[in-house]
């Protein structure tokens, strides 16, 4: 019984990966894959691997791709500053909203 347990369990370890760029390409269609050429890493678009790259192995970068890592990371930060002021929107649409909502009510 023990052993049935884990084999499952081993089982459905391999069918839902924790990490997921160890996803087979077939999940995603035909998107390509890259490689990072230190760790073996697969990633799904090529500015994830140079992040990664810079972030894992920053000695081993050359010079073009330290550029490719400062223009990446440069959009990312674009990207999270972004998501961040329309979160704090929403946040204080939806305080005032049901600020409203509870000051049309309950008066
Ligand atoms: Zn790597």
């Amino acid at each position: 019984m023990t052993d049935t347990h884990s084999a499952v369990t081993a089982g459905d370890r391999e069918e839902t990966p924790s990490d997921p760029s160890d996803r087979a390409a077939s999940d995603v269609g035909d998107s390509p894959e890259y490689v990072c050429g230190d760790c073996d890493r697969r990633f799904y678009t090529e500015d994830l691997l140079v992040l990664h790259r810079g972030v894992a192995h920053p000695n081993a970068l050359d010079d073009a791709e330290r550029e490719a890592y400062r223009k990446a990371y440069a959009a990312e930060e674009r990207a999270i500053r972004s998501f961040r002021i329309r979160a704090l929107g929403i946040l204080v649409a939806l305080y005032f909203g049901f600020l409203f909502l509870y000051v049309f009510y309950a008066s």
